[in-house]
């Protein structure tokens, strides 16, 4: 019941912009509206907005256009389990990707996105986000959103844990990925396994962090071949004719079909929607220590970019 109630609240708590091509200005011009509430009252700082450079690929996916999402009391997306904001018209998709950061798989994502002219939001695991902080920096200089899939990828279900170490779980996610950033990321949370119990809901609409199931799972976890992704994802897009795509960057399968991904979903008259956090993330203090604590990251944070990311291809 509290669900319905936090979806009637929010249902006007996804602004639409329209975008095409313009919607780099959109952001710069949100930004520069922002600036003097930012001054009147500190925010946590967020991730500078990444400079882009103009699409040189006539066929490419794009962006069809973006969404600001309110995350006051904590609104979920994805019909798989939160069904009240329906925001997306039809044959409108939004890619998004967890487990990562990677290496090799999570760069491949990145350029075949790039190559795309289009962007996702990346659900990083808080451990991943310390061990390879360079990779989800490059995921936040290409302009993608990014929230928190917990610190260890525990399963929040799990009747071991207290309710201490399940909020444990998201704060510390959200702290490492602040750390790997420099910057607070979005409060857009997915639960492991989309395994939400109910106390951590509530818990999330009290931090004002929405969360996000999916409309439809690709499973490609479970895939033995790229072409599996490709073909799962397109016979459920295809059935629901928009929605939610929840893949992993973690992933060599998907990785690999991406890029075939991408030209059917073009070809299939799929428009990608950007999701936007109207404000970052407020880590707390507590799980910002501790994860520095935890993960001894300076050493970490030292590593050159060329001993962390490969190059695929040229
Ligand atoms: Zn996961």
């Amino acid at each position: 019941m509290m669900r319905i109630a936090a979806g009637l609240i929010f249902v006007g708590a996804v602004s639409l912009y329209a975008s095409g091509a313009a919607w780099s200005q959109t952001a710069a011009a949100k930004s520069a509206a922002a600036a003097p509430q930012a001054a009147a009252a500190p925010a946590p700082a967020a991730a500078p907005a990444p400079a882009k450079a103009p699409c040189t690929n006539p066929n490419a996916l794009g962006i069809a256009r973006i969404v600001e999402i309110d995350t006051t009391g904590g609104p979920g997306f994805g019909f798989e389990h939160f069904k009240q904001l329906d925001f997306l018209r039809d044959k409108e998709v939004v890619l998004t990707f967890d487990d990562g950061p990677w290496p090799v798989n999570t760069p491949s994502v990145l350029k075949t996105l790039a190559e795309e002219c289009t962007t996702g939001i990346f659900f990083p695991i808080g451990k991943h986000a310390t061990y390879y902080p360079e990779i989800l920096k490059q995921v936040a200089a290409a302009g993608h959103t990014i929230g928190a899939h917990t610190w260890s990828h525990a399963n929040l279900n799990n009747k071991k844990l207290t309710e201490d170490q399940r909020k444990e779980e998201i704060e510390k996610g959200f702290s490492a990925v602040k750390w790997a950033l420099g910057a607070s990321p979005s409060p857009f949370f997915r639960f492991p396994a989309l395994q939400h119990p109910p106390e951590m809901v509530t818990y999330l609409g009290t931090r004002n962090v929405a969360i996000f199931s999916c409309d439809l799972d690709s499973f490609d976890f479970k895939a033995s071949k790229p072409q599996t992704v490709i073909d799962s994802v397109m016979k459920k897009v295809d059935k629901l004719g928009k929605g939610i795509i929840l893949m992993h960057d973690f992933q060599k399968h998907t990785a690999e079909a991406l890029p075939e991904l991408m030209h059917r979903l073009k070809a299939g008259g799929y428009k990608v929607v950007q999701m936007r956090a109207k404000t970052p993330v407020q880590t707390l203090a507590q799980y910002d220590e501790e994860v520095l604590k935890d993960a001894k990251l300076p050493t970490v944070s030292s590593r050159p970019v060329s001993s962390v990311v490969q190059t695929i291809s040229e």
